[in-house]
């Protein structure tokens, strides 16, 4: 479809998304002008024969619409004087979703959104719907930017995965399938307050409550709370998910032991506890959801069974990443902070833990319940000195000059422990810039350290 055509449609922020988006519109013939500040994305978006225009200069563009990059503040603490400028235009001001889903012919739609687990969540559903032999594809948040995805058949179905910042951007969003997993304080200094927060979160559910299906993490007090306040009527479904206690009409994961409810007659039941992609309660959550997803668009319980087996999970997140004897080396590179790190920590025992990097406000004393699953820490980065005083006189610990020597270390200690598997688990409670340019350089020098480890022992 060519929704945009002809028209006069200005593109602010040239990372990923932004480039798609504007490359996809001046093919689809809208007069497409771009901004960024980086100097290197202008050029890059000259070299690919796109008009670069200063859109916080005086004499704004006669646009229709202003696509934001995610990236750039809508509404706080402060909007970025574009919005305003665009606003006082008369331009709309919208997200590379909204466009996406002006143009898109076929095929059934899946959102993801919640403060954590969205990637897992949405790769998991994608996985389900694949291994089922469905047409799908997966994007927006994660790989993909939504425009750069394929044109699906008319029983193809697009799994999306949308941070708030998205779904801020998309007024006409509206799935056939939404999924909201969890609310907790994150980006609060972007949506002032958890009720801001919440508002937008809840926006996953918009315009879709007539025909689409809601799925709710009810654990959650916030999302309990909306769902409370969803008025579903018509074809409309609401499908709550739990890991606390099964839920009539929904799935839950108790202990490990998945149970469909959703549809009336036909429950089943499937121990996930022994799926290694799917490890620790927070994946079982997401398990319930992409589960509730997946029979909403009905999938057979044969194969979801056969796709949650076969499920390979994400990379940086409690991802095997090689064994010698009985030591597991887990790279959990995408904890950043302690909530993340302890999801990694109560799903383990006997672990030595490769901690630190640049330090998050907090540090790691609300870890302090969990440390006596730890063996013994192996500390790194500017964080090291702060986390060795957290954990002084409670679990031994080491400093370590770099995730190298780190690996080492704790590979050794953990070959001297004798009887049960040992855990060798990077799960950094800390950001990675002091040493790394992001988590994923730091997961990828991680399960290279490990893959000359085991390369040693074979040889
Ligand atoms: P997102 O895409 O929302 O950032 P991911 O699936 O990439 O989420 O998971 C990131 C980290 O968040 C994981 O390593 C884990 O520590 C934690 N996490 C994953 N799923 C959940 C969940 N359902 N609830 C709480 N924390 C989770």
């Amino acid at each position: 479809s060519h929704a945009y055509q002809h028209k006069n449609i200005a593109v602010f922020g040239l990372g990923k998304s932004g480039m798609a988006t504007a490359r996809q519109l001046h093919l689809g013939a809208a007069h497409v002008v771009v901004w960024d500040d980086s100097e290197a994305r202008r050029k890059a978006a000259e070299d690919a024969g796109l008009t670069v225009q200063d859109l916080i200069g005086s004499n704004w563009p006669e646009a229709e619409a202003l696509i934001l990059s995610p990236g750039v503040p809508l509404t706080h603490p402060l909007p970025h004087p574009v919005v305003d400028l665009a606003k006082k235009a008369g331009a709309a001001v919208i997200g590379d979703v909204e466009v996406f889903l002006n143009e898109k012919e076929a095929g059934l739609l899946i959102g993801v959104t919640g403060t954590n687990g969205k990637s897992t969540t949405s790769a998991l559903i994608h996985h389900l719907l694949k291994s089922a032999g469905k047409p799908t594809a997966l994007g927006g948040n994660i790989g993909t930017p939504v425009m750069d995805l394929p044109e699906l058949p008319e029983d193809g179905t697009y799994v999306l995965e949308l941070s708030s910042y998205q779904l801020d951007l998309t007024p006409s969003w509206r799935a056939d399938v939404a999924i909201l997993l969890n609310i907790t304080p994150d980006h609060l200094d972007r949506h002032g307050d958890m009720q801001g927060y919440a508002a937008v979160k809840k926006r996953i559910f918009q315009h879709q409550i007539e025909s689409g299906v809601a799925i709710i993490n009810i654990d959650d007090p916030l999302c309990e709370h909306i769902a409370s306040c969803l008025a579903i009527h018509g074809d409309g479904k609401l499908v709550p998910i739990s890991t606390e206690s099964p839920v009539a009409g929904g799935v839950s994961v108790i202990d490990g032991r998945l149970e469909d409810q959703t549809v009336s007659d036909q429950s089943w039941t499937m121990d996930i506890s022994t799926i290694g992609s799917l490890r620790g309660r927070h994946n079982w959550q997401n398990a319930a959801a992409a589960v509730a997803a997946a029979r909403s668009v009905s999938l057979t319980p044969a194969e979801i069974r056969e796709g949650l087996q076969s499920f390979g999970g994400l990379a940086h997140r409690m991802e095997e990443v090689g064994r010698i004897g009985k030591i597991l080396f887990i790279n959990d590179s995408k904890a950043t902070n302690a909530e993340a790190a302890e999801k990694a920590l109560v799903s383990f025992k006997n672990i030595f833990w490769i901690a630190g990097g640049r330090e998050k406000a907090g540090g790691i004393t609300s870890l302090e319940p969990h440390f006596n699953r730890i063996r013994e820490a192996f500390l790194i980065g500017e964080a090291a000195d702060h986390f060795a005083n957290t954990l002084e006189g409670k679990v031994s610990y080491r400093k370590c000059r770099d995730l190298n020597e780190a690996v080492h270390t704790a590979a050794d200690a953990a070959g001297k422990a004798m009887g049960e598997l040992a855990v060798v688990l990077l799960s950094p409670a800390a950001a990675s810039f002091d040493q790394f340019t992001s988590f994923e350089a730091r997961g990828d020098a991680f399960r290279d350290a490990v893959a000359r480890l085991v390369g040693e022992e074979i040889t």
